[in-house]
Order: C-alpha cells, then structure tokens, then sequence
C-alpha cells in the first residue's frame, strides 16, 4: 500500500454562498435588516432552518412577499441529496450529499431503541491518511462550512421529528464527527457546528453536551484548543495502537504527535471538562489485535477518565487488511478489562450500505443528482456485538 502524505491545508475553492448558519445571530439580525426588514425575521428563518424547512412556502410566519427573497438570502440549499441507502429497516439510512461546487460528503442516521445517532462529515474527504479508512485514502477535497456541516444535523434531525424513519416521530439525540474528514484540522466551522448543535432554539439544536461527540484523528494542538471551549462534548481519540512504531503506520499523524502527547491532551481535556474520553481502537487481524498490546494499552490507559471502543474492522475496498477474529477480540476485551480499563465493542450497522466506520467514500454517481433515491432497505447483517454493551456512538 502507498502511502499518502499529511495534508492540514486544505485545498481553496469557492466558498458555499452565505448562509445563516455561518453568522451570528447579530450578523443574520443585520442582513435581515439591509434587505428592509425587521430584524426578528432573522429568528424566524434561524427557527424554520433547524427544523429542516427548507421550502419559503411553508414559512408561513414570514409576509409571502418577502419569503423568497429572504430565504435566497440567508438560506440558499447547500446539501442535495444524490442518494439515501438504507439498512436495517430503515432504521440506518446513509444519505450522499452534493454541495454547491460538486463535491460529495455523506452522513449517516441511526436509530435505536433509545436514541438517535447522526454521523456527519467535516471535510470532504480527508487529508490525515490512515491506511486503513476508506476517506483516508482519498485525500482532502475541501473543509466544509458550518452551515455544510450543520445542515446534516439538521437534516437528520427533521427526518426523524417528520417520522421518515421507522418507529414513529423522535428525537435526534447524538451527533458524532465519526463520518468524513478530521473535525480539529477544520477547527473554526467546527467550533461554530458544535455551538450550533448545543445552542438552543431559534439558533441551535439544543442537543446536551455529553450526547455530541468529536472524534479527532490526535491532533494535539486542537484538542487543546476544544479543551479551552467550555464545551463539555464528548472527546474521542483515535488511537488504534498503544505503541507508537505500529502507530506510526496506522494513523501518520502519529510521526507529528506521539501515543504520549494524544493520551496527556486527553487527560487534560477530561480534567477540565470532567468527562471521561473514549479512545477507538480498530481491531485489525494480526495488526494490532494481540495480547501484549491489549496488556500495553491496559497500562497506557488504567487509572485514566477514559474508556476503550473497539471497533472491529470495516474492510475497504484494495485493503489487506481484515477484522480481528472473534475469539482475538474477546481476548483483547478481557485483558484491558483486567486492567481495570472499561471497554465496549461498537456494533457494526450500516455495513451493507457501506455506512459503517471508516467505509465512507463518496463516489460520484452519475446522472441521478438532485434526485433522492430510497433503495429497497436491505436486511441489516445482524452483526454480532459479542461482548458487552454496544458502544455510543
Ligand atoms: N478523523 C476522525 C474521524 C474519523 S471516522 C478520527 O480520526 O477520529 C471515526 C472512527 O472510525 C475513527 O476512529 C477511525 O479511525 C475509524 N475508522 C476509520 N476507518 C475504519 C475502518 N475501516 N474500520 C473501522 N474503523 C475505522
């Protein structure tokens, strides 16, 4: 396999057109008020975008003369869906956005009997380069904006208050930065999103702090940065090795911040914010899966505010690689158990559609753009989630 080289820049292009989700709420209130109307309609369009209307028509509130010109001005549609896959009944849905310039990103809704998870990109594609992601290997198209990022919460979200999804009307209750892209090399939409996600009506989701996750790649230097937000999210660090000769080669960041600086950042941020980390560990057969790095691991991590989630490997496509056999994961389980390490395997949903960890890799799909397609939901491989709780996330 050919390795890639890091890339933090991303590349430039033409910004998505203006949008409210990209403003303060001072900033939209001004725009509102240059194109001669009273700033409160700003509020009005703020609530209507966070729950999902997207249609002028339906905004009801605001005079019908000035529906269209305000909604062009504040909010132009960003995301078109190309395409929606589903598994599990439905209850798994993986949604193929195209944005303004042509580039692609996906995000994928998960509902379970308790809550309701969206995965979300931050970037298309993705400029950190492990091996083992499908993103990783395609490289960085672009940052996305806050209002691109934003807007698959929301969609999300409007899916499942709209009852689109099987089980009745509910409530989106977690986001996770697990889907495309390294959320801390695209720190300021970021920042802007999560505020979005936590804020509370008309300008946010109201979503709790513990309930939304930001899974980093370790980029020390932004997990210091989120760690001085006052934002209590739930940190999650991509180790995948307890060692930093094999880390070096599973997630390259790693020759820029080693094992030790991820872990002490992380301690940090769970010092400050009193919320115990989640490290995510990709079990790759004969990789990094056997019993001296599960003791490894054990002594880098017991005693720390923090918990391991295994996630067994999603194969891509040209990769040598495979998931641990089960027997190797229940032997990895035990011993960081007996370490004191608290420990979960993440279910594997969405495998099918290729909506499962690190399979997310946008492929342009022809002639059906604008056009969303609801395959037959397929039946979900009952994975397997041999031992213990399954992981939230
Ligand atoms: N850039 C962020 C988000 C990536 S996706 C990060 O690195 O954390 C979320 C998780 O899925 C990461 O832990 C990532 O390493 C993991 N992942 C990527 N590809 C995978 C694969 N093929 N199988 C299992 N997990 C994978």
């Amino acid at each position: 396999m050919t390795a890639l080289p890091l890339v933090f820049d991303a590349p430039r292009r033409g910004k998505p057109p203006r949008h409210l989700a990209d403003l303060t709420r001072e900033e939209a209130r001004a725009v509102v008020a240059d194109l001669g109307q009273p700033a409160f309609r700003a509020d009005q369009l703020a609530r209507h975008f966070f729950r999902g209307v997207t249609d002028p028509a339906q905004m009801t509130d605001v005079p019908a003369a000035v529906r269209e010109t305000l909604s062009e001005a504040l909010l132009p549609g960003l995301l078109t869906p190309v395409r929606t896959l589903s598994a599990d009944g439905g209850r798994t849905r993986k949604t193929l956005w195209r944005l303004h310039d042509g580039a692609l990103v996906e995000s994928v809704l998960m509902r379970y009997p308790d809550r309701a998870t969206v995965c979300i990109s931050s970037q298309a594609g993705c400029g950190m380069a492990c091996p083992f992601c499908a993103t990783g290997q395609s490289g960085l198209t672009r940052n996305l904006s806050a209002a691109e990022i934003i807007g698959q919460a929301v969609a999300a979200s409007a899916a499942m208050a709209n009852g689109e999804v099987p089980g009745g009307p509910g409530r989106l209750s977690n986001v996770v930065f697990m889907g495309m892209g390294e959320p801390l090399a695209n720190y300021p939409r970021v920042r802007a999103t999560l505020r979005a996600l936590l804020g509370q009506a008309p300008y946010g989701l109201g979503l709790s702090q513990r309930s939304v996750t930001v899974s980093t790649v370790g980029l020390v230097p932004g997990i210091r940065k989120l760690t001085e937000e006052g934002m209590a999210v739930t940190l999650a660090v991509s180790l995948h090795a307890p060692d930093d000769e094999l880390r070096d080669t599973l997630v390259p960041i790693n020759t820029r911040w080693k094992v030790a600086e991820v872990v002490e950042a992380a301690d940090d941020y769970a010092a400050r914010t009193g919320r115990r980390y989640s490290v995510e560990y990709a079990l790759i057969r004969d990789v990094n899966d056997q019993p001296e790095r599960a003791d490894l691991l054990g002594r880098l991590l017991a005693g720390k505010l923090a918990h391991v989630n295994l996630i067994p490997l999603n194969p891509t496509p040209g990769s040598p690689w495979d998931a641990s056999p089960l027997p190797a994961q229940r032997e990895f389980v035990a011993r960081l158990r007996a370490a004191g390490v608290p420990t979960t395997v993440r279910d594997t949903r969405g495998q099918d559609i290729d909506g499962a960890c690190g399979q997310l890799a946008a492929a342009d799909l022809g002639d059906d753009a604008g056009v969303p397609t609801v395959a037959t939901p397929a039946p979900m491989l009952e994975a397997p989630v041999p031992l213990g709780a399954e992981a939230d996330a």
